[in-house]
């Protein structure tokens, strides 16, 4: 269980978060929801240790992480950009967090197969990612992240450089590859069609604080107010 308990974050006299209370339990997968600047990213950013916390705190499983470096929380992170290194191959870029962390060849080549079959990228494994396409890249960023078999999986709006088609198959595949790795994840997105699809629960952000939390079929019979139901595009 992630808990966030009056999590703030400032830049600046800019306050991005306000006390975030949320609570994710295992093997849920959840949706922060909001409109640009309503604090997506920080709340995430916060969660991986890339941003510090200016108030509250993080706990994982009772014990604080918000005093934790980004390594030491171990968590796995997707981006927009994918982020792979484009000199290494597919293979490499999968093992690369496993053989960081000491983990023996036997043992990588053993976990980096089932990932590779995990996202379906079998037969790709000796390209670069310069010769993959977009959705290809995307499920080695995925693949890279639940390799390390993390608590919990850390995805910022990882489909919005796809096409729409890859879009909404890359969506299928997201909750497909979450489902089978049985993790927990948190995913960032200013779709409400994605979040509606996609999350066991859904986290309405604006402004920097949780308007409501609930699951899609929460949100849409009884949004907390106008605003949620307006950004939902749900009618009231
Ligand atoms: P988007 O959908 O556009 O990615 P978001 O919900 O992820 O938006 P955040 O990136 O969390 O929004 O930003 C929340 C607020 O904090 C915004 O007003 C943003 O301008 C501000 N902010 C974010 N990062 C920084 C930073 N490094 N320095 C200063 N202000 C920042
Ligand atoms: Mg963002």
């Amino acid at each position: 269980t992630l808990t966030l308990e009056g999590v703030g974050r400032s830049f600046g006299t800019l306050n991005a978060l306000h006390g975030v209370d949320l609570t994710i339990r295992r093997g849920e997968f959840v949706a922060l929801l909001g409109p640009s600047g309503c604090g997506k990213s920080t709340t995430l950013n916060c969660i991986a240790g890339l941003l510090a916390i200016s108030g509250g705190r993080i706990l994982l499983d009772g014990k604080r992480i918000d005093t934790l470096r980004p390594e030491e929380r171990g968590f796995g992170m997707v981006f927009q950009n994918y982020a792979l290194f484009p000199h290494l191959t597919v293979r490499q870029n999968i093992g690369f967090g496993l053989k960081m962390r000491g983990v023996a060849r036997a043992e990588t080549a053993r976990r980096v197969d089932e990932a590779i079959r995990l996202v379906r990228l079998q037969g790709q494994e000796a390209k670069l990612p310069g010769q993959l396409s977009g959705g290809q890249q995307q499920r080695v960023a995925i693949a890279r992240a639940v390799v390390i078999e993390p608590p919990l999986v850390l995805m910022d709006e990882p489909l919005s450089n796809l096409d729409a088609k890859l879009r909404l198959e890359m969506r299928a595949e997201i909750r497909r590859i979450h489902n089978e790795f049985g993790g927990t994840t948190i995913y960032v997105t200013h779709d409400q069609d994605e979040a509606l699809s996609l999350a066991d629960r859904i986290v309405v952000l604006k402004d920097g604080t949780i308007r409501q939390v609930g699951t899609p079929h929460e949100l849409y019979e009884s949004p907390a107010d106008r605003d949620v139901a307006e950004f939902m595009g749900f009618r009231n």
